[in-house]
């Protein structure tokens, strides 16, 4: 599989994924359609659009993608000719919001999505389990800040950080989650509460048999791409 970050983080999210066989779906559509236009891999049309909450930075121009594809808004279930999606209920702040475990159908893998969400016990059981059945290894997941600066931050640059992972709450689930080599892209970064190299070190470290890397977004032209 490939995955395409587009754009990723409070000001925009947009990831492209594809099968095998160039076949793909988009996830979120915080940025608008010429973005993906001019960024995307695939060749053919997106199979669908999956979006996982309200917020504008993950669905503002949801309208402009309905000319293309269906578009589901934070549903529990997205299915489409090669894709297939179950979405977990996970908590963020008061908005309904999804992660979602998507199925590869043509290459029969496995690849889990999840932004935006707070680690709380409860909402995150059935992940665990459902992620452990499966024995799912691919991770596109949040990594929002560092504890560590996080700690030496001022009141308000640590506002609205508790709706979100940290490098800590990622890496205690995917420990959680039983994956013997995680492949880890950490998304949506706080450009002012984490570091990407540190970001990397630090999973690393903890999680040794993990492949890890964090997403920036497509930057000066260049893509930022990968392939797990
Ligand atoms: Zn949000």
């Amino acid at each position: 599989m490939r995955i395409n970050c587009i754009s990723t983080g409070s000001s925009g999210n947009l990831y492209e994924l594809l099968d095998s066989k160039g076949n793909s779906i988009i996830l979120e559509a915080g940025e608008p359609r010429h973005t993906y236009m001019k960024h995307r891999e695939a060749t053919t049309a997106p199979e669908m659009v999956i979006i996982s909450h309200s917020h504008g930075d993950h669905s503002f121009y949801a309208n402009q993608y309905e000319m293309m594809c269906t578009v589901h808004r934070w549903k529990q279930r997205a299915e489409s000719d090669n894709f297939k999606a179950f979405g977990f209920e996970v908590v963020h702040g008061d908005v309904l919001n999804y992660a979602y475990l998507i199925k590869f159908l043509e290459d029969d893998r496995f690849l889990f999505f999840a932004t935006d969400l707070e680690y709380e016990e409860k909402s995150l059981q059935p992940i665990f389990k459902a992620l452990k059945f499966h024995k799912v290894e691919n991770f596109l997941i949040e990594c929002n800040y560092n504890d560590y600066l996080y700690h030496l931050a001022e009141k308000e640059q640590r506002i609205g950080c508790d709706r979100h992972f940290s490098d800590n709450d990622l890496i205690r689930f995917i420990k959680k989650v039983g994956a013997k080599e995680p492949k880890i892209i950490t998304i949506h970064g706080s450009e002012r509460l984490s570091g990407d190299a540190y970001t990397k070190k630090m999973i690393k470290g903890r999680i040794p048999n993990a492949t890890v890397a964090v997403s920036v977004g497509a930057k000066n032209g260049v893509k930022n791409l990968f392939k797990l």
